[in-house]
């Protein structure tokens, strides 16, 4: 089987990748070397410099995830500061900065990044449409999970494999798998 170093230090990550990845031919192994994120305003900017830093670090074909919720009522805010808001408010605040606002709506996107060393990186992007909902629920998933709902259920009240076949990361790594078999 094909095996690609998954540069990440979020093990939720690397179970929901290692998940959608190996039933299509592809293993993942995880490096916990870490990379420098950049600050910029797009998710595919900070994933391609990040996998081609860590290609070239460790001499060896890697993938990265950059991921992050942009929330319509705040102008697509957190969005690439995602890491940083779930840090310094978390989802508690993130609902009250919400309080009485009717447009619920936001977006999870996740952009695989892949390079070789040498080259340059190559990103595949997925994203899923839901809503922000009233109170935090379930425990399942992670991070932005229990407040991103779609239809009745939040990704934390979802099981691994429902998150796992409607995901962006589902949607970002089935690009990024298709292209891989294309390009071996
Ligand atoms: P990063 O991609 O590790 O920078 O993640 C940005 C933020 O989004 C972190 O707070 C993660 O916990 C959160 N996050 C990343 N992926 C997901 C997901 O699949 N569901 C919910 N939150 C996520």
């Amino acid at each position: 089987m094909r095996k690609i170093i998954f540069v990440t230090g979020n093990s939720h990550k690397v179970v929901e990748a290692t998940r959608i990845m190996s039933p299509l031919g592809i293993e993942i192994e995880q490096n916990n070397c870490g990379y420098p994120e950049l600050q910029e305003d797009k998710l595919e900017a900070i994933a391609g410099f990040g996998a081609k830093w860590a290609a070239n670090k460790l001499n060896s074909e890697v993938m990265v995830d950059d991921s992050g919720i942009f929330i319509d009522a705040l102008s697509g805010f957190p969005g690439p500061y995602s890491a940083y808001v779930a840090r310094t408010l978390g989802n508690e605040r993130i609902l009250k900065l919400l309080e009485g606002d009717t447009n619920r709506r936001a977006c999870l996107k996740c952009v695989i990044g892949y390079c070789r060393p040498g080259h340059e990186p190559m990103v595949f992007g997925g994203e899923v449409a839901g809503e922000i909902a009233k109170d935090i629920r379930g425990n399942l998933g992670f991070g932005y999970d229990p407040i991103f709902e779609l239809g009745i259920l939040t990704f934390g009240e979802m099981k691994d494999e429902e998150k796992n076949r409607i995901s962006h990361r589902y949607r970002a790594l089935l690009k990024f798998v298709r292209w891989l078999k294309e390009n071996k």
